[in-house]
């Protein structure tokens, strides 16, 4: 039986990790967040005091870089790196390793292996625009900017991470612009994807509704 692709894209706060993962769970699926593979390179450079701005040496470590996941956890070079790609030094600069061409090109690369193996939902910004542009479905999950910042900063407040609330909000926002505006692959919603606003909405309403989509 041919493989089940399903694609999340939208902004961040969207809520797209967390329906993809209600969504992978009830259909049996596996699920893959690409961006943490963007936030795993991410790390790798702020461990290794990689200039972000110099794309050479960017690409250079993203080659000798080995990211996989494995029972929902992503390995960095054959280690878990769950906690440590959502620190705000990663998320702050992720977007800018994000807009390499050549790095999308190798995470791309294996997303595409991983998709081709199994059943899978993947999360991101182009997936259904770029990468699975065959997808069998195919969703766009928007939210206002205030709503989306809030449930990101709940979420941090909840780590203990101290930050303010228009804080978050601005680096959401600076996030879709540098994501919208790149030359290659950027954030947009693939003209066949089912656009869904989940301001004000619910998760079990947003499951709800894409599960009738795909059912
Ligand atoms: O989904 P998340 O907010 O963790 O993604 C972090 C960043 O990774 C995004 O802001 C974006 O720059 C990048 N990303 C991307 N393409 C994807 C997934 C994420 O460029 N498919």
């Amino acid at each position: 039986m041919k493989n089940l692709v399903i694609a999340i894209d939208g902004p961040a706060g969207a809520g797209k990790s967390t329906i993809a993962k209600i969504i992978a769970k009830e259909l049996n699926i596996n699920y893959i967040d690409t961006g943490a593979m963007y936030r795993a390179v991410t790390l790798k450079c702020l461990q290794n005091n990689t200039d972000i701005k110099n794309e050479a040496e960017v690409i250079e470590l993203a080659k000798k870089t080995e990211i996989d996941f494995k029972d929902n956890n992503i390995y960095l070079d054959g280690k878990i790196v769950n906690d440590e790609i959502r620190t705000i030094e990663v998320t702050n600069n992720v977007s800018n390793v994000a807009k390499i061409k050549e790095v999308r090109y190798l995470m791309v690369n294996v997303q595409r292996i991983i998709g081709e193996r199994s059943s899978v939902i993947l999360d991101g910004r182009d997936i259904g625009s770029y990468v699975f542009p065959n997808a069998d479905y195919k969703f766009f999950l928007i939210a206002t900017p205030e709503e989306r910042g809030s449930r990101r900063y709940k979420e941090l407040i909840e780590k203990g991470v101290e930050v303010k609330l228009q804080d978050v909000i601005d680096d959401i926002i600076k996030r879709d612009e540098i994501d919208s505006n790149r030359e290659f692959a950027p954030l947009v919603k693939a003209e066949d994807a089912i656009e869904v606003d989940t301001t004000g909405k619910s998760i079990k309403d947003v499951v709800d509704l894409v599960l009738q989509k795909i059912k």
